[in-house]
């Protein structure tokens, strides 16, 4: 059994320590006690350290929205994976596709990122998808495999279990468009079967894939219930407390 992961990525807002904290304080009292999905909230970096001292007595989980892959030296504007774990960072979402489209960052350096964060001991989300354009030519198996391919290149099995994979189609994030249930679980079925001829099927089916574009409480329920959908990486939804404890909420497989 997998147990469900929901991501809260907040993107560039609530990025004061008081909008942090007004944000933190609505939802720290909602999901009080929820321990049967793990809970990750990645606010903005200037947030972390507001967000630590909320969370530190709480089952949500601290996470970060981007890292470099070196450790200290000259990288004007860059965030060493050491400051992260150093204020208590525990996730770290790699290769966003914000990421990918607006910085120009390619598979390779996302697997740099990928190695270090793992070598430092920090739990990473690493987002894969697709462009709406492949999808409709028929190639988001091939995208998706490609990706895969050099983003998780030269991982052992110990290190491929400690990533957890979101799966976003670029064409469903931020734009209120949902892939349905049925095209989310066919590619988490795609990406599983991949793991499984890389590695092996027992490791495949121990690693978590996320689905992540446009998921409201609306949508949720209907895309968790599906085998081969362990959760989800929620952008405008986490921001309402109410909306993403809606959404935590229809994680529990059981319901
Ligand atoms: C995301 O940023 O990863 C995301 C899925 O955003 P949204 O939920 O807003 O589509």
């Amino acid at each position: 059994m997998r147990k469900p992961i929901i991501g809260g990525n907040w993107k560039m807002n609530r990025g004061t320590p008081e909008e942090c904290r007004n944000m933190l304080k609505k939802l720290i009292p909602l999901v009080k006690g929820i321990n049967a999905v793990d809970i990750v909230i990645a606010t903005p970096f200037t947030a972390l350290t507001s967000a630590y001292e909320m969370l530190k007595n709480t089952y949500i989980k601290l996470g970060a929205q981007n890292m470099y892959f070196e450790e200290k030296g000259a990288f004007t504007g860059e965030i060493s994976p050491n400051f992260l774990k150093t204020i208590g960072v525990e996730y770290v979402i790699l290769g966003h596709s914000e990421r990918r489209n607006i910085f120009n960052e390619s598979d390779g350096l996302t697997n740099k990122k990928l190695k270090k964060a793992l070598y430092m001991d920090l739990n990473p989300i690493v987002c894969i998808g697709e462009h709406l354009e492949e999808r409709e030519a028929g190639d988001t198996q091939q995208i998706i495999k490609f990706q895969m391919n050099e983003t998780f290149k030269d991982l052992t099995r110990e290190q491929i279990l400690k990533v957890v994979i979101a799966y976003e189609p670029i064409w469903a994030i931020g734009t209120g468009k949902t892939a349905t249930p049925e095209q989310a679980e066919e590619v988490h079925i795609f990406i599983r079967e991949f793991l499984s001829q890389k590695y092996d099927k027992e490791t495949a089916n121990l690693i978590r894939i996320q689905y992540g574009g446009s998921i409201k409480p609306t949508n949720a329920k209907d895309l968790f219930k599906k085998e081969n959908i362990d959760g989800g990486l929620v952008g405008g939804a986490s921001l309402d407390a109410n909306s993403f404890f809606q959404i935590i909420k229809a994680a529990f497989k059981s319901d």
